[in-house]
């Protein structure tokens, strides 16, 4: 049988470009896709970090004037990924990241960046590539979510691809003046409520949701949360409409990039695998990992602190303005904070403050380090994620695989990852410490439970035991996601024009 192809949209993808969980999964997922038989390819901006990065490349198409510049699809691989890149300087040889300039503001030609994306994708899903013409066009994010409204007021003949779109993260919608309709080369009859229009803008996720066949998030949790009023964040109408098709699958992790045996950040490597692990009372090595991220960060020490990690982007969205307000109860019962963040200015600023008046106590540092967010999870007694909502959350699934005791709030993904260590009904599935409602009382309460438990050692290695034996893998996910494509009604013939 001929393998169903499935072409990813992707403005960031894992090893490549990072800014957060969206690159972990469309790094991991269609490496984990070839086991179940899918072939897929990731179209890319062509950033300075891909551009400089890549290997051998083939000229696939060459487009001279493409959203106002210039322009190459270029077909290479980068390990196990197969890539097109859209090498298009104009919009996107800059410097800062993906979506920000160096200052920290949003790119103002956002909207022209990420439409060609999608019309590029759109336009391989009508065969501009002959040797890859897919079945199913994935769109990941608002950045690629126009790709299924280009499909649909496409004039071409040829046979459409299906179309699937995950929310990743409602809350970045990608909402765009009406003026730019003509520039992003859409026609005047899609700006309405049943095409891009969205209050008086274009709509770039919710045009996604509109046209794509299928809608797809990140949990199950948050499938359900976004068809609420509050947590549809304007769309909950639309998604209500739709949700008949829509579904929640959990991410997975690459488990060969985040494995304590074999992981290059950390001074002491541990197998997660093996039994005999468990068979002392502390994880072997995991003391050295402990002592050296007290070393790195400042803090003090003290093999028998309690060590709280933290690792995410400083918004509004992480809790981790209420994480400040427990930090004199952190500190007075002897617990210590590593946090690795970067983001919001006016919390960077409070957090710098707490760490310079609890020195040894809370260490921080502000920026993005891959190598320290390894040693958070290997090396940190317990990783806090105080989300107000998380569509998935990727830090505690694997602070399950590092030994580092999950507590997080009962939102989203983070109450379909984890199970309460006082659950009495799931006594060898308790995998860490929930606390809801998100309220800064509630946060004092769950980490006095969770430091309590930390000193019954024995109850302490249950607990880690079964996080450890959790499947935190992308072989379920990616078998979902493997019979969504199936669903759709693969193996197209495209009728060519
Ligand atoms: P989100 O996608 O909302 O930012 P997730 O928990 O889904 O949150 O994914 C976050 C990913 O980004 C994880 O792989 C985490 O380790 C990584 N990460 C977040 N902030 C940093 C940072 N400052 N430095 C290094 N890695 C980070």
């Amino acid at each position: 049988m001929k393998p169903v192809r499935v072409l990813s949209i992707a403005s960031e993808i894992y090893p490549l470009v990072k800014t957060g969980g969206l690159a972990d999964v469309t790094g991991a997922l269609p490496i984990a896709l070839t086991a179940e038989g899918i072939e897929a390819r990731t179209v890319v901006p062509g950033y300075p970090s891909v551009m400089n990065s890549l290997g051998p490349v083939a000229r696939v198409l060459h487009l001279p004037d493409f959203f106002g510049g210039e322009a190459r699809l270029l077909g290479t691989t980068s390990g196990e990924l197969g890539l097109f890149v859209l090498d298009a300087p104009h919009l996107f040889a800059r410097p800062g990241n993906p979506y920000l300039t160096p200052e920290g503001m949003d790119w103002p030609d956002n909207a022209l960046r990420f439409a060609a994306l999608a019309r590029m994708a759109a336009d391989i899903g009508l065969g501009a590539v002959p040797s890859f013409v897919p079945d199913i066009v994935h769109a990941h994010d608002w950045q690629a979510a126009l790709a299924p409204a280009y499909l649909h007021y496409s004039k071409s003949k040829r046979r459409r691809p299906a179309t699937v779109l995950t929310v990743h993260n409602l809350a970045y919608q990608g909402v765009f003046p009406r003026e730019m309709l003509a520039a992003i080369g859409l026609p005047s009859e899609s700006f309405t409520i049943h095409g891009v229009e969205y209050y008086g803008s274009i709509g770039f996720l919710k045009a996604g949701l509109y046209f794509a066949d299928r809608i797809t998030t990140v949990s199950p949790t948050y499938a359900r949360a976004i068809l609420s009023d509050e947590g549809g964040m304007g769309l909950a109408g639309l998604l209500r409409e739709r949700s008949g098709d829509l579904s929640g699958i959990l991410n997975g992790i690459d488990t060969s990039v985040w494995d304590p045996a074999t992981d290059p950040h950390i001074p002491g490597c541990f197998d997660a695998d093996i039994p005999s692990c468990f068979e002392s009372d502390v994880l072997p090595n995991r003391a050295a990992n402990k002592a050296a991220l007290q070393r790195r960060l400042g803090l003090q020490p003290d093999p028998d602190a309690f060590l709280l990690g933290v690792i995410g982007r400083l918004s509004g969205q992480k809790g981790l303005d209420l994480l400040l307000e427990t930090i004199p109860t952190i500190v007075n019962q002897g617990m210590q904070l590593a946090l690795l963040g970067s983001g919001d200015r006016g919390l960077q600023f409070r957090y710098r403050a707490a760490a310079q008046a609890n020195p040894g106590r809370v260490g921080l540092l502000i920026g993005y380090d891959e190598g320290l967010a390894h040693l958070i999870q290997a090396g940190a007694d317990a990783l806090v994620v105080p989300s107000l909502f998380e569509p998935c959350g990727l830090t505690q699934l694997c602070a399950l695989r590092y030994g580092t005791i999950p507590i997080v709030s009962r939102v989203g993904g983070l109450e379909d990852t984890i199970v309460d260590a006082d659950d009495s009904a799931a006594d060898c599935r308790q995998t860490g410490f929930k606390f809801g409602p998100v309220t800064t009382d509630n946060l004092v309460s769950v980490l006095q439970r969770a430091c309590a438990a930390f000193h019954d050692a024995a109850a302490w290695r249950r607990i880690q035991r079964n996080g450890m034996s959790t499947d935190v893998s992308w072989r379920n996910a990616a078998s979902r996601y493997a019979d969504l494509y199936r669903g759709l009604g693969v193996q197209r013939q495209y009728k060519v024009a």
